[in-house]
């Protein structure tokens, strides 16, 4: 009887050190997908001053570039012309 009983008790502390562990790594893995994205979007520096780039402008240095006549403005069908750049450039 007084074995039985010992059996009990100690699966059940099994069971919670397992819910445990599995709780713990449940939290580890949202934090890592949670930290991805933003890390990998304040990573890309400015062209110019290597701050965070908020946005991609036209460097004008397209050889092939467009005329648009509504804005009065040139622009390019290759992104390689569109260098990220933070919010002072
Ligand atoms: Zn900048």
């Amino acid at each position: 009887m007084s074995s039985s009983l010992t059996a009990v008790v100690v699966l059940v502390t099994l069971l919670h050190v397992g819910a445990f562990a599995v709780m713990i790594w449940i939290r580890v893995r949202r934090t890592e997908a949670d930290d991805t994205p933003g890390r990998r979007a304040s990573t890309t520096p400015c062209a110019v001053c290597g701050e965070p780039a908020t946005h991609r402008s036209y460097d004008g240095r397209d050889p092939d570039q467009q005329y648009d006549p509504h804005t009065g403005r040139y622009w390019s069908a290759d992104m390689a012309h569109y260098p990220p750049l933070c919010a002072a450039h």
